[in-house]
């Protein structure tokens, strides 16, 4: 007897026969002659925020990766599980990506433990606490320039900054920024604001976002 859930079966089901059949042909020949994405997102695992579903990609065309507040950690050889570095030097290395986004959204659970230490006070939350670490700096720097915010504010502001801190750890890796300087990749940040569907992404130069 399989536990496996009715809902998700039901939607794979409904899966096969609206987008795999009409797409057979696509299938086949992915499975057949692999992967080639032009594009690299890091996004964050929650439920609301799909990459595929906001840039109406078909299989194929985004390699993702997913994580709590869709961080990237700095280079390091000293971690020796570390997901993130392993499929960013795949997507740079072998599939040769172009572009790699680093999305963050509105209403960001892992942002707001990084932002009230939340996770710090769960003694049950260490993996999460840990992995927000990453963020102790620009947490200090985004309540510091932003005393008399909301917390909502200060919220977005650190949720913001965060990409901007991924953006700068991906250039820690000497592959990412050997192929950057050569104009072979570019690196890009962006927000995605779930109430109004929103996208935002990063002008370098001005290290502000503005709306698409
Ligand atoms: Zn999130």
């Amino acid at each position: 007897m399989s536990s496996f859930p009715e809902k998700l079966a039901d939607r794979y089901r409904r899966f096969k026969h609206r987008i795999y059949v009409p797409n057979a042909d696509d299938y086949e020949e992915l499975g057949t002659f692999g992967q080639s994405p032009e594009v690299m997102l890091v996004s964050c695992c929650d439920s609301r925020v799909d990459p595929e579903t906001i840039f109406n990609a078909m299989p194929g065309e985004l390699f993702v990766v997913r994580n709590v507040a869709n961080l990237v950690p700095p280079y390091e050889m000293a971690s020796k599980f570390n997901g993130v570095s392993a499929a960013v030097e795949f997507a740079v290395l072998n599939l040769r990506i172009r572009h790699l986004v680093v999305m963050g959204h509105s209403g960001c659970g892992g942002i707001q433990a990084a932002l009230d230490q939340s996770a710090a006070i769960q003694t049950e939350a260490m993996f999460i606490s840990r992995w927000m670490s990453m963020l102790d700096e620009a947490r200090l720097s985004v309540v510091a320039a932003h005393q008399t915010a909301s917390h909502d504010d200060q919220l977005i502001a650190l949720e913001k900054e965060a990409v901007k801190v991924s953006i700068r750890n991906l250039r820690t890796f000497p592959f990412v920024t050997e192929r950057e300087n050569k104009g072979k990749l570019s690196l890009h940040g962006a927000h995605f604001d779930i109430k109004n569907g929103t996208l935002s992404v990063l002008n370098h130069s001005r290290g502000e976002f503005f709306a698409l």
